[in-house]
């Protein structure tokens, strides 16, 4: 049965035996991430692989999830797809974390143990979009019922800025996507 991310866990034993954990948390159970999200509903799956690097315990996180956020250009929800997946280092104290690599992501193990949802969490939040926006601007159109009826016009003219919006929106969606 995957872990549903609300145990402890001793990062040490998984380190040394180089264990495999399936991963199944509920958005509802990652109360950060909920709180960007336009709904709690969706599940992350994925699984978080356990090794030694330096000495130290760490997490290979490779988890995806679907997602509702809110579309910046129309303010409705919409549906998106998370990924992530980083090495995460597990220093089992404040001592120890200041040991580890200057540009490694780093999570405190307290004690050595750690709920792995909360790992799960941390990834997902470095993922998601800053600005999120419907793929296809028309989508926004249809559903802005309360735009009045020469704003279409309006729009053909403006063109330009339209795609340029569209394309720093797309940079910064894209933006804090690693690999
Ligand atoms: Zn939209």
């Amino acid at each position: 049965m995957p872990d549903d991310g609300s145990k402890l866990r001793d990062v040490a034993i998984l380190a040394d035996e180089g264990a495999e954990v399936s991963v199944e948390v509920a958005v509802s159970r990652m109360p950060r991430l909920a709180a960007e999200l336009a709904a709690s509903s969706g599940v992350a799956r994925g699984t978080v692989r356990f090794a030694r690097d330096r000495g130290f315990p760490v997490a290979d996180v490779q988890v995806d999830a679907d997602v509702t956020v809110v579309c910046q250009r129309c303010l409705q929800p919409m549906q998106t797809h998370l990924e992530a997946g980083s090495r995460v280092f597990l220093p089992h104290s404040e001592a120890a974390a200041a040991h580890v690599p200057e540009d490694a992501e780093l999570m405190l193990a307290s004690e050595g143990r750690l709920r792995l949802g909360e790992l799960v969490e941390e990834d997902l939040l470095l993922v998601l979009p800053f600005a999120p926006l419907h793929d296809d601007e028309s989508h926004c159109a249809q559903r802005d019922q309360t735009a009045p009826a020469e704003a279409e016009s309006a729009e053909e003219v403006q063109r330009p800025f339209a795609a340029l919006g569209d394309l720093m929106g797309r940079a910064k969606r894209d933006g804090p996507k690693r690999r």
